[in-house]
């Protein structure tokens, strides 16, 4: 028969349960939001409700416990010193976990040990090993909302990072709650109706959200918080500010219930001071992990991360994700970059030093929560041994960040001296089982150990010097149980027994006596271990508190190594990949020669990799409409571009021969399709949504990466609406921004002879019979052919698809698709001026001509494609595009590429 357990805490009455139950209801009613972790023995046991969501969720064994009714109550448990996997797994579902632990020593307990919640988790908060990635910051982010100002602060409890920022607009609150990736979102009520919809967000983020009620966003509680934290350090902070970072600090101290040492400052920033990208951006740039698979690897940070430490490791994710927006500052970072480059062998020198500091900020953070061991003091103090030599390495840096650097690194010598001189050099895991502290620190310590260690001799020796002194021969110290250690003196010898010695136990041939000596030595024997052990404890958690009281100077430290750590691992790949330091400009002129994609050289081989030129300003190349076959490497060389800007604009130095970045406040990416199904998006509309996006936010100083627009629905629906954003983008008054804009829509290159601004470049390609030859060339001019049919070759579709293929391509192009979508551009022109390149603005709303037809006086300028779909007789048309070539500036590539394509207008 299946027992039937209590599983819901309402249906008891807290009066007739056993006391412990009674304690666990009383606990339990204070955190109904939590999944309570209730510590008895070994185990942290669940109860109730409780119990069922875990024991589903963990696939726990479910049992009962007798609490003095007549069912038991449905619990499972899971073992103390394994707990962090369990709970992780539950806050990774969304939950919080409040951990209840043993207050008081239970051997010291009257009645029912006292318990108490010693501190909440909750996803944005948890920070076990098992949930931090070692090379990214958690943060758990506070959104408060004013009426017309965002305040957004987030931290990361694990290193103590506190940043704190306001934002105008929703759009750009919801871009930089992105940049942070924030597993837990807390926020007041009023962003609800702020537009800033946190639901998708959180969503998106797979984040977490809690609504914090009013009395997290007081304002004269806020400001007392945030004194008492920082004292001296207090931030001045106006209203909206000092409410959000006050929001928070308030929901961290209920949850982690500690006093956040390591939370020493707030760092304010205003949002424009970096680049803000979107979470479309950094995804389709794969900055930080690959778009598809999700992986490090394939990634630009996989590239440029060659640091060796943690710290490093997440500064340079920052700085990946955090372009910088004013010169002077990139230029400040170049300088370190180039410093390190050209000082090779001091930064060898120092890298090596580096690889053997550990995570100083997460150790700081354990320190300061009261979690690390005795392990975690040795894994300090020997990172800290390499701040000096780490000094002493980079002494004589000039350029200013690394001067500076090096300069404020604080050697830590009396902390070092503490920790070298108190824990033993391989210290155990266990903080309450002794062996920690070295020799020669305390006396008591060494005392009590030697008396464990050699409590027989001690015996032996006092036995020896006693039967010496006596002159009792035959003297013996002996023990029992009842009465401990003794001297056992024959009766013969009982006249030479000394005064002060106290008779035990008398027996019929022998007499037992102890001394205070022999008393004291009883005594330290058989307590030495218990007290040795709680000795060694409180001699630990007094260094550990003297190196919490110094957590600020770590902490600058771990800035300091985190700084100097990544700007070495750019000028080390830098070195390694041949890159070169960008020039900066602010005239909006992005001129870089023989760029190179920094990932996808890495993949292929940098001999391999063909370079390219890109050239983009906001005059007259603002717009490259940019077509050639299906896999020529359109895709490649938009985003090598893109990331190329971003590089430079990081402070870092970038793959080409040389670059000249006009900074950019934002880059757009729209590439490829893809799915948002957890959101109910289908591809196109989520394609629409990027662009609409970028339409809104998009400014004429900004870069835009358009890849294939308007793919995801019907070709004239696709053409009308990719046609209709460069026209957009184009118009200065519009828009104007800088723009890459792949395309197999070789329509589109008709917008070079309209629009003052665009230009056409195609991906040059060699045609060898059925085959094609990927030249990875860009090239000015259009590509007429995307060649799809030959690359489905290359990818193995049967050839029977293929020929039929063939067989639709040729019926289509006799009946001329296009034929109908230019007689209804006929309709649309006639009678009208069609806008011409050198004719007033571009094109005017409602005079678009789509294709021109009908008179060859209509035939576009444009030097490459779309020639042919106009209705001129074919050697008219080959004339007219001879006469148009400029053998002069032709590069023999360019002659191949014109070439083809007069035959391709023969047929
Ligand atoms: P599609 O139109 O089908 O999307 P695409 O023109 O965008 O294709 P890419 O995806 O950019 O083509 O490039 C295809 C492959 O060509 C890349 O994965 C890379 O291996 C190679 N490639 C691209 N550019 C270069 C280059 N400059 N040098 C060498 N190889 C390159």
């Amino acid at each position: 028969m299946i027992e039937e357990k209590i599983e819901h805490i309402g249906e008891v009455d807290k009066e007739k349960v056993s006391p412990m139950m009674r304690q666990y209801i009383e606990t339990k009613s204070g955190y109904m939001d939590c999944i309570l972790f209730y510590r008895l023995g070994d185990f942290y046991e669940m109860f109730f409700e409780d119990a069922l969501l875990a024991g589903r969720e963990l696939e726990l064994t479910l049992t009962g416990k007798n609490a003095g009714l007549e069912k038991r109550i449905v619990m499972c448990g899971i073992p103390f010193h394994s707990y962090e996997g369990y709970m992780t797994r539950l806050v990774d579902n969304g939950h919080k976990v409040a951990i209840c632990e043993q207050t008081e020593d239970p051997k010291l307990a009257k009645g029912i040990v006292q318990r108490d919640v010693v501190r909440i988790v909750t996803p944005g908060t948890n920070t076990s090993a098992e949930s931090l990635d070692e090379t990214r910051n958690s943060y758990i982010v506070c959104v408060y909302y004013s009426g017309d100002m965002f305040g957004l602060s987030a931290c990361d409890v694990s290193t103590g990072d506190f940043y704190l920022t306001e934002c105008s607009d929703a759009s750009s609150a919801e871009d930089e709650i992105e940049r942070y990736s924030p597993k837990e979102l807390i926020y007041g009520s009023y962003v609800e109706m702020s537009g800033l919809d946190l639901d998708q967000l959180a969503l998106r983020l797979k984040a977490s959200r809690t609504m914090l009620n009013e009395g997290y966003f007081e304002i004269g509680a806020a400001r007392k918080l945030i004194k008492d934290h920082f004292r001296q350090k207090t931030p001045v902070l106006d209203e909206v500010q000092t409410l959000c970072s006050g929001g928070m600090l308030k929901y961290l101290y209920e949850t982690q219930k500690n006093e956040l040492t390591h939370i020493t400052q707030i760092v304010t920033y205003v949002s424009g001071r970096f680049m803000v990208l979107d979470s479309y951006a950094r995804r389709n740039l794969d900055l930080t992990e690959t778009l598809r698979e999700k992986n490090k690897r394939g990634s630009l940070l996989w590239v440029l991360d060659k640091t060796k430490t943690a710290m490093g490791a997440r500064m340079l994710r920052t700085f990946i994700e955090q372009p910088l927006l004013d010169k002077e500052f990139i230029e400040d970072r170049l300088d370190a970059v180039t410093e390190l480059y050209d000082r090779h062998i001091d930064r060898e020198e120092i890298r090596e030093y580096l690889a053997g500091i550990y995570d100083l900020e997460r150790l700081a953070g354990r320190i300061s929560y009261r979690n690390a061991g005795p392990k975690d003091l040795i894994a300090f103090l020997s990172s800290v041994k390499y701040l000096q030599p780490i000094k002493n390495a980079g002494s004589d840096f000039v350029s200013a960040i690394l001067r500076n650097t090096f300069d404020e690194i604080d050697v830590l010598s009396d902390l070092c001296e503490l920790v070298e001189k108190a824990i033993v050099e391989d210290p155990p895991f266990q903080i309450k089982e002794g062996g920690i502290i070295k020799e020669g620190y305390n006396s008591q310590v060494d005392e009590l150990r030697s008396i464990k260690n050699d409590g027989k001799n001690w015996l032996i020796r006092l036995e020896e010097r006693e039967r010496e002194n006596t002159g009792i021969k035959g003297l013996r110290i002996r023990y029992n149980k009842v009465f401990g250690y003794y001297f056992e003196v024959t009766n013969s010898f009982l006249n030479l027994v000394p005064e002060t010695w106290i008779r035990k136990q008398t027996l019929t041939g022998a007499e037992r006596y102890t001394t205070p000596e022999l008393k004291e030595l009883e005594d330290k024997i058989l307590h030495a271990e218990d007290r040795l052990f709680s000795l060694e404890y409180d001699l630990f958690t007094e260094v550990r508190e003297t190196v919490a009281a110094n957590i600020e100077r770590i902490l600058k430290d771990a800035r300091a190594v985190a700084i100097i750590d990544c700007l070495a691992s750019i000028a080390y790949v830098s070195e390694r990949n041949q890159y070169v330091r960008p020039q900066i400009n602010t005239k909006g002129i992005i001129n870089i020669k023989n760029g190179r994609h920094p990932v996808v050289e890495q993949f292929i081989g940098m001999e391999a990799f063909i370079g390219n030129d890109t050239y983009l300003d906001n005059d007259k190349n603002r717009v490259a409409v940019i077509t050639g076959p299906n896999m020529a490497g359109k895709s490649t060389y938009m985003r090598q571009s893109a990331l190329i800007t971003l590089m430079a604009q990081c402070g870092f130095y970038v793959p080409a021969d040389s670059a000249d970045i006009g900074i950019c406040d934002r880059i757009f990416t729209r590439v490829g399709a893809s799915d948002d199904l957890a959101s109910g998006q289908s591809t196109f509309m989520v394609e629409m949504n990027e662009v609409a996006h970028i339409l809104k936010c998009a400014t004429s100083k900004s870069l835009l990466i358009l890849d294939e627009i308007g793919r995801g629905t019907s070709t004239f629906d696709g053409l009308g609406i990719a046609w209709s954003v460069v026209e957009y983008i184009c118009d200065k008054k519009k828009l104007g921004a800088k723009t890459l804009f792949a395309t197999h829509y070789h329509e589109l290159t008709e917008l070079e002879d309209k629009l003052d601004g665009v230009n056409n470049y195609c991906i040059a390609v060699k045609e060898q019979g059925e085959d094609i030859i990927f030249l990875r060339k860009i090239v000015k001019g259009g590509a007429d052919k995307s060649y799809g049919i030959q690359v489905a070759r290359l990818a193995g579709l049967p050839r029977s698809v293929l020929d039929r293929a063939h067989e639709i391509v040729e019926l289509l192009t006799d009946n001329d698709i296009n034929a109908k979508v230019r007689n209804n551009a006929q309709v649309i022109t006639r009678g009208r001026n069609s806008a011409r390149k050198n004719g007033a603005s571009g094109t005017t709303e409602g005079q678009m001509s789509l294709f021109w037809g009908g008179d060859a006086s209509e035939i576009p300028e444009s030097s490459g494609a779309a020639s042919g779909s106009n209705g001129a007789s074919t050697a008219e048309l080959v004339a007219d595009a001879l006469r148009k070539i400029r053998v002069d500036d032709l590069k023999p590539i360019e002659a191949l590429n014109e070439l083809a394509k007069l035959q391709e207008l023969l047929g």
